[in-house]
């Protein structure tokens, strides 16, 4: 095995576990199919373990100060930054993307989220609310207990630590189910928390495939799921949690209109696109694959975005020079081709790209089409691939609707020079994550979450506290008590 392979496949209570019943997990790197290295799916015992482990913790965690668990926050955060560059690397083993994505994208992100909840630990406090007579009430934020985080394979250590830094910031536990396909990041995380002062069991890496998600989420000792995955999986683990009354969040998939008038800047405009699309192959949940051209710019639009696209450099992703990398998985390669095939079929107009790359590993080029219908599947459905669809539009009212006429509502975005019209477009997207002349930033400080479909609450920000904590209201009386009877 390479020398990726790590100690064992699971970490719980501080330590590296193993137990060689669960299911192997072939850890594949995209850019050549190679095996880099072989875990173990989490069997029932080991779930028991995570749980007992994560409780233990919380408990020691929970009664520190909210300055003291600041403190090894900001310095988990550091030590990801010292480590960023074997961070990255790991990362674009796990993902494909290329390394100059992931030096800026991922761990980073991680250690942004660490820090921004980490100075938030110390000033999450209650109200006082009077309430007459001198009596008064008091609110108390308190921890929900133990957190399930399960993630998504586009980013792994982004989505560990969003989810992990505001439920430790709150005082919580937390187990982590990476995707089967992308298990190295989180265990990293999970060590180095560990360096930074973290009780051991406060944050473990259970493996495993959906099985063992659903495991965890049935577990009576889990108080709250938080998944990052497709709208199905949202559906069943929310289902799951609705039935033993578990506090969830849900950050699913989406198919996001990026609105694009006649007098926006093109080249922008086409940036965005590029990045709303091409980003890690395209496998991003937020990203803007409708995108609704005004009629009277479509084809300068193409031309100039096929221009662009000729230059992409597709290659090897440990080359800091490659800005298009491989699909994580041969399985989502072929989603994305079938979507290729199925938008020629149904009558769209390839502009470019869209072929397999015959080499080893998952390779495709990025696709294009024009001419594409509201009713084709590749406008209605998430692909998680890189594929544009461009929809022509002629009028302000009639793009909002078609933009809005979606189960999703994940991110929007609008391109125009006219400040009363972004607003005005803005102000009547049904989508939680939206965008005025640009797309796709994420910035911790900003709430991140899809309406609709798309999910239910939301990371990142002041938000995301109310979603892992909740609050104890406490009535004080200072006069006497008196009854009916
Ligand atoms: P999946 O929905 O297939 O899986 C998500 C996670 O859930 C995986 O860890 C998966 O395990 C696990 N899982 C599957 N079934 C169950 C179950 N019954 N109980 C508990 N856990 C289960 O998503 P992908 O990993 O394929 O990721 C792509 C999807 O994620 C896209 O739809 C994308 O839009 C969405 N996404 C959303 C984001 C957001 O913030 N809104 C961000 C990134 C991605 P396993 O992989 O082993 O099956």
């Amino acid at each position: 095995m390479t020398d990726l392979q790590p100690k064992a496949s699971h970490f719980i209570g501080g330590a590296y576990v193993e137990d060689t019943a669960g299911a192997p997990i072939e850890v594949i790197y995209p850019a050549t199919g190679e095996v880099i290295a072989v875990l173990h799916a989490g069997t029932s015992a080991i779930v028991e373990q995570a749980v007992a482990a994560a409780g233990a913790a919380q408990a020691e965690w929970a009664a520190m100060t909210g300055t003291e668990r600041g403190r090894v926050l900001l310095k988990a955060a550091a030590l990801i930054r010292e480590r960023n560059r074997e961070l990255s690397v790991l990362e674009t083993h796990d993902t494909g993307k290329p390394l100059q994505e992931t030096l800026v994208a991922d761990a980073t992100s991680g250690a942004d989220a660490l820090e921004y909840f980490g100075g938030l630990a110390g000033s999450l406090t209650g109200e006082h609310i009077p309430v007459g007579g001198g009596d008064f009430v008091y609110t108390v934020r308190e921890p929900l207990g133990v957190c399930l985080g399960i993630g998504a394979w586009n980013y792994p250590t982004q989505i560990a630590c969003w989810k992990a830094a505001p439920a430790l910031a709150c005082g919580n536990a937390m187990i982590f189910k990476p995707s089967e396909t992308t298990p190295l990041c989180a265990l990293k995380i999970a060590e180095i928390l560990i360096e930074a002062g973290a009780p051991a069991g406060l944050f473990n890496v259970v493996q495993g495939f959906g099985e063992t998600g659903a495991m965890l989420t049935g577990h009576p000792g889990i108080a709250k799921v938080s998944l990052t995955g497709s709208v199905p999986t949202g559906r069943k683990v929310a289902a799951q949690a609705a039935g033993m009354m578990k506090h969830v969040t849900m950050e699913l998939g989406g198919k996001s209109p990026l609105i694009i008038f006649d007098d926006a800047d093109l080249e922008s405009a086409i940036s965005a696109a590029i990045n709303g699309n091409f980003y890690s192959s395209g496998q991003i949940c937020s990203n803007g694959t409708r995108v609704f051209v005004q009629k009277g710019i479509k084809e300068a639009f193409l031309a100039r975005l096929a221009e662009r696209l000729g230059t992409a450099v597709i290659g090897d992703p440990m080359d800091e020079a490659t800005n298009f990398g491989p699909m994580t998985t041969k399985a989502q390669l072929e989603i994305a081709l079938g979507y290729v095939a199925k938008g020629v079929a149904e009558g769209a107009r390839l502009v470019t790209g869209g072929e397999r790359i015959e080499r080893e590993g998952f390779w495709m080029t990025p696709a294009v089409f024009a001419d594409v219908t509201d009713g084709m599947s590749i406008a209605r459905e998430e692909i998680f691939g890189p594929v544009m669809s461009v929809l022509d539009f002629e009028g302000e009212d009639e793009v909002v609707a078609r933009a809005n006429d979606t189960e999703f509502g994940l991110a929007g975005g609008v391109f125009t020079n006219d400040l009363a019209r972004a607003h005005r477009v803005i102000g009547r997207i049904r989508a939680g994550s939206c965008y005025i002349n640009t797309y796709n930033l994420t910035p911790v400080e900003a709430p991140f979450g899809g309406m609709k479909a798309s999910g239910v609450g939301r990371e990142n920000s002041k938000e995301a506290i109310n979603h892992y904590s909740e609050v104890k209201s406490v009535y004080v009386c200072l006069g006497k008590t008196e009854a009916a009877f």
